[in-house]
């Protein structure tokens, strides 16, 4: 298990010693009142005496001394020897009956590690939260996200704690309620339209040539602004996942839908996130697109060397073997393979990072990165300029810069279309060529990826912009034109957040 085996760190040089092996995740279904009691029950959380053994929820019943026929209390059956087990890990010593119950409580109990008293409200630090009014923030955050929180320890510990809110990492994983604005009203949970566009549960046929197979739905940190929205991780309080699990059987009817279409020749293995398969499953799917006579190509999107780079270096873990096993056979069919990556921000980027890369140029492991342009994270020249010339310098060839998808719950991190002309704009020029991506809007709607310059029409008044896909031609796409909308509060005479 990737995330369990990983060494204590010293976090940040700060604060109390972090297991890495404390996978940070939350999620809200079934646990919403317990969530929101925790919550407000913060501040004895934080200050009280968590080595307090909380009194047992019923006293016994005492048995007079009866003639009628014994009747067992139902309480009895309720378990008396009620230990504290989890007490006996180093790490949790302190953990409370209470705080075990929730599936929240290692979310709450990093963030109390991590935080200081306060951390600033404002860019200017002249209006400050309390730790523990940041904390409700997050938790109701949760409460109204379309995704749940999970977070390696690789990306815990990029981010700035001494100011988690403008942190441009934290803002990507971490939802703040407080930070979330109304949504247009034309954002959806599956706004490409995936699941009308899927022939099979999970394989998602859009263009002629190419299709996107997902055979998992779960990857090792969730973003809040996941275009997959409707499928990806555990179901959270606003959104009932659709089911994308494993399992062969739906594999296998993704598999005989590719091999009986000549014209696919291209596939992108995502999810979730294929770092989740495991390396039998990542090379049972290669040899199995290999041996299609119909596939040149194919790709396995995956965060991971953004989010847990460490894997790449890790010698007792097989799953980079595997993905190099796969390219190699690959290319001796005469066949390309390649890694699509996924960084937004050049703080994601480490020595770790760059060893990693190193290992898999080495390995003749072709990695593409995929950006999505988010407002507050890499909307500006000097921070998407260092971010490409980062990806480029560490030989990952910067793929995309999309475009945030019209999901829901994500108003506060798109841009205007505006945003995307101007960075393009500005950037193009400022380094090779074949190392400058695409700047691209994937249509809402299902009309796959166009230029974001090439548009029809773009009214800056309505922040409405309209697109055609003519080689998109399935379903009902003959000659439709589709529209992408600006965020309301960037519209002219509205209030940015
Ligand atoms: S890694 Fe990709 S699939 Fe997973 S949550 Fe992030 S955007 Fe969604």
């Amino acid at each position: 298990m990737l995330l369990a085996i990983r060494p204590a760190r010293d976090f940040l040089g700060h604060g109390p010693r972090i297991t890495a092996s404390q996978l940070v995740s939350a999620r809200s279904v079934g646990s919403v009142p317990r969530l929101q009691a925790q919550v407000a029950d913060l501040s004895s959380a934080l200050d009280g005496n968590t080595n307090n053994v909380p009194p047992p929820r019923f006293n016994p019943v005492p048995v007079r001394e009866a003639v009628t026929p014994p009747v067992r209390p139902v309480v009895s059956a309720l378990p008396q020897n009620r230990d504290e087990f989890w007490r006996k890990v180093p790490l949790w010593r302190d953990v409370s009956t209470k705080e075990f119950h929730s599936y929240s409580w290692s979310l709450l109990k990093f963030l109390e590690a991590a935080l200081p008293e306060e951390v600033p409200y404002d860019r200017s630090g002249t209006q400050m939260q309390t730790r523990d009014e940041f904390i409700k923030d997050v938790f109701e955050g949760i409460t109204a996200a379309t995704m749940a929180v999970r977070m390696t320890p690789y990306i815990l510990s990029r981010i700035n704690w001494h100011d988690p809110r403008h942190d441009p990492i934290a803002r990507q994983f971490l939802p703040l309620k407080s930070r979330m604005i109304a949504d247009h009203p034309q954002l959806t949970l599956d706004s490409l339209h995936e699941e009308a566009d899927s022939p099979v549960k999970g394989l998602v046929h859009r263009y002629p040539d190419k299709a996107l197979f997902l055979p998992t739905s779960v990857c090792p940190t969730y973003c809040t602004f996941c275009t997959r929205s409707y499928a990806v991780g555990a179901d959270t309080a606003t959104v009932s996942k659709a089911s994308l699990k494993p399992g062969r059987r739906r594999w296998e009817e993704a598999f005989a839908y590719i091999a009986s279409q000549p014209q696919l020749q291209d596939i992108v293995v995502s999810g979730g996130d294929a770092y989740y398969l495991q390396p039998e499953q990542l090379t049972l799917i290669g040899e199995r697109l290999i041996a299609m006579p119909n596939i040149r190509r194919f790709r396995f999107a995956s965060k991971g060397l953004a989010v847990a780079p460490g894997r790449v270096l890790d010698e007792a873990d097989q799953w980079v073997d595997a993905l190099v096993g796969v390219s190699d056979k690959a290319r001796r069919a005469g066949k390309t393979v390649a890694w699509h990556t996924h960084f937004n921000h050049p703080g994601e980027m480490s020595w770790v990072t760059e060893a990693a890369a190193q290992r898999l140029f080495e390995e003749g492991v072709m990695v593409r990165n995929q950006t999505v342009l988010l407002r507050g994270v890499n909307d500006d020249v000097e921070t998407m300029g260092g971010l490409i010339r980062g990806l480029a310098d560490n030989k990952i060839f910067p793929y995309y810069v999309y475009q945030c998808d019209m999901v829901k719950s994500v108003e506060h991190l798109r841009t205007p279309l505006q945003t995307i002309l101007d960075l393009e704009a500005k950037l193009r020029g400022s380094i090779a060529g074949f190392m400058m991506p695409s700047f691209v809007v994937d249509l809402p709607g299902g009309g796959g990826k166009r230029l974001a310059c090439s548009f029809e029409s773009y009214d800056r008044a309505t922040g409405v912009s309209r697109y055609t896909a003519p080689a998109v031609t399935g379903r009902d796409k003959e000659n439709k034109v589709y529209e992408y909308y600006d965020p309301v509060d960037s519209l002219p005479g509205k209030t940015g957040s």
